[in-house]
């Protein structure tokens, strides 16, 4: 039967999951590993590396590694590697391709079908985007649903009981708030918040501009324009803020801080938990008014909420647990493992689409009111925040001025009063609007969200019948031609990637026959004839050389020849 799997694409780590056996369970990915990093480069040479290949390179190789790139997602911005422009969706897909290679290979099948998760608060662009690299890396995304709800499908399954569970998912680089009603298979989102700008990073970048200053100040160092110093120092700052969570304090070995001449000093810093929780206060403080928005718009209050449930690797930080502690009275649950449990839910959902698990129904809610803008710049609101998708409203307007037969929108998401203080979705144009008198015409816009948060907007000229044309601008999404192009690159890639494994594979096999073929020299030695021995001696060189000019045909016909040659013998 056809698999479907979850994704949980994530700011610094991607992870992918499957219910067999009606259970959900992690897949491992190609190192044998439950968490790939979300990194991408491109080398000298033009290889394109993603994963743990493209992380541990990224120190020798700043200029063309990329991270994080979930924080520009739905944007317009565009990272150049190696002389090429790539946007978010491109990078996102490129990790989306290594994932379906991964599984792929570890079911020994094609898999197409991907449920894949954002952050509940990712506004429509952030969702089309992610929507748009899944397309790329050749996955048919079957939902896109919100991570904080992911992970409480993977948390709740098990329970019978009704509960108001509070979800605080901070990852590397989003902070999501949800509030759920769970209870007899229902999963009831009651409202969302968050902030897409905030995560794990940002107390790394605190930890580095901490260590920078200290180098200075104490050891006289200035690493501040030397990239890749500040690479590593991201690197060991990050470890150190992980140590920080159950250790009162971390050492951080330096040993790439140049010296005057060229060499390289070796230093031993330190921070201690207390220091790094006063350098990051004000930004665990940043998850409080999120969280208060949330529960005003449910109409809870801390009080009733049952559960906390910590969800992201940030929420493993102690100052966080403390803070949800502290604003919640209550110990939070952090049974579940915050690195896995979104794709583990992702996995849920894609059963349930997939009809292997039955009996759970997930009502999820829009995060961002929908809607446009009016007379003197105003937003007016459409679809409230928090409205159950799929969900569709729409609006009457009419023609301001006589014989008008185009008419300007601006559509929005977003919370503010004021238009501009918005998110733009695009704008369109109605046009071919019959010609009438001021105040005649009645257009009806009308706009839906469907299950995966996506907007669509239609309009329809109802004096006339006339259904009008809408062309939506949105600078960040990309043209079919862009999107096929994308496409294109991402299954070379799967190419290259499939024949560098292969290449990896036959090296691998060399390397093990080589060493039979030793072994054998050396347990029978005394045994062999002069020319047997000979002819293995070539066999095993010839091989080496094989390897070391690495040419993969040539090395495989070499493998072989000496497994024939030792079996024969
Ligand atoms: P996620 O996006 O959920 O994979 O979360 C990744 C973030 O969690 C990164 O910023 C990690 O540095 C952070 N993280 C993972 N483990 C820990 C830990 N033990 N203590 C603090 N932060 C952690």
């Amino acid at each position: 039967m056809t698999k479907a799997i979850g994704i949980d694409l994530g700011t610094t780590y991607s992870v992918a999951a499957v219910i067999e056996d009606g259970l959900a369970k992690v897949i491992k990915n190609a190192e044998g590993e439950n968490l790939t990093p979300s990194v991408f480069a491109v080398t000298d040479m033009g290889h394109k590396l993603v994963g743990s290949a493209a992380k541990s390179q990224a120190a020798a190789n700043t200029e063309n590694t990329v991270m994080s790139i979930k924080r520009y997602m739905g944007s317009d911005y565009r990272v150049s590697l190696n002389g090429r422009a790539y946007s978010p969706q491109e990078i996102s897909a490129f990790i989306l391709r290594k994932i379906k290679s991964d599984v792929e290979n570890y079911f020994g099948e094609e898999i197409e079908k991907a449920v894949i998760t954002v952050p509940a608060y990712f506004n429509d662009g952030q969702r089309q985007a992610t929507r748009e690299a899944g397309i790329m890396a050749g996955f048919d995304v079957m939902r896109i649903i919100n991570e904080p709800t992911a992970a409480s499908l993977a948390y709740g399954l098990d329970r019978e009981e009704i509960q108001t569970i509070l979800v605080w998912d901070l990852g590397g680089g989003t902070f999501d708030v949800s509030i759920l009603e769970l209870g007899d298979g229902l999963f009831h989102v009651k409202a969302v918040n968050g902030n897409t700008r905030l995560g794990g990073d940002d107390w790394d970048e605190r930890v580095v501009d901490y260590l920078t200053e200290k180098l200075l100040n104490e050891h006289g160092f200035d690493i501040k324009s030397d990239k890749t110093a500040l690479q590593h120092l991201k690197e060991v700052g990050e470890k150190a803020k992980r140590e920080l969570s159950y250790k009162r304090a971390a050492k951080i070995p330096l040993n790439f801080i140049k010296t005057n001449g060229n060499g390289f000093k070796n230093l031993n810093v330190s921070i201690d938990r207390k220091t790094f929780e006063d350098i990051t206060a004000d930004l665990s403080e940043k998850l409080l008014g999120p969280t208060r928005q949330a529960l005003s718009d449910a109409g809870l209050s801390a009080k009733s909420i049952d559960r906390v449930v910590l969800v992201g690797g940030s929420t493993r930080m102690p100052s966080i647990r403390h803070l949800a502690e502290k604003t919640f009275h209550k110990k939070p649950y952090i049974e579940v493992n915050p690195d896995e449990v979104v794709a583990i839910g992702a996995a849920v959902q894609a059963g349930v689409l997939m009809g292997e698990i039955n009996d759970v129904v997930l009502v999820d809610v829009t995060p961002l009111s929908l809607g446009i803008e009016t007379q003197g710049g105003l937003f007016s609101r459409i679809i409230p925040r928090n409205s159950i998708i799929p969900t569709s409203a729409g609006q009457i307007f009419t023609n301001a001025e006589d014989n008008q037969t185009v008419m300007d929108f601006q559509v929005l998401q977003g919370e503010r009063e004021m238009a501009v203080d918005n998110i733009s979705l695009g704008q369109f144009q109605l046009t071919d609007i019959p010609p009438l008198p001021g105040g005649k015409a009645q257009v009806e816009v009308t706009f839906e969200i469907d299950v995966n948060g996506i907007v669509k907007v239609s309009a329809q000229e109802l004096y006339t019948g006339v259904q009008t044309v809408i062309r939506i601008d949105a600078s960040h999404l990309l043209s079919d031609e862009q999107v096929k192009e994308a496409m294109k690159e991402a299954e070379a890639f799967a190419e290259e990637d499939k024949k560098r494994r292969e290449d990896v594979e036959i090296s691998i096999r060399a390397d093990s026959m080589i060493r039979a073929a030793e072994l054998f020299i050396e347990e029978r030695r005394e045994k062999i004839s002069a020319s047997c021995l000979r002819q293995i001696e070539s066999a095993i060189l010839k091989l080496k050389e094989a390897l070391a000019e690495g040419e993969s045909e040539r090395v495989k016909n070499r493998t072989e020849e000496t497994r024939k040659l030792l079996d024969k013998m």
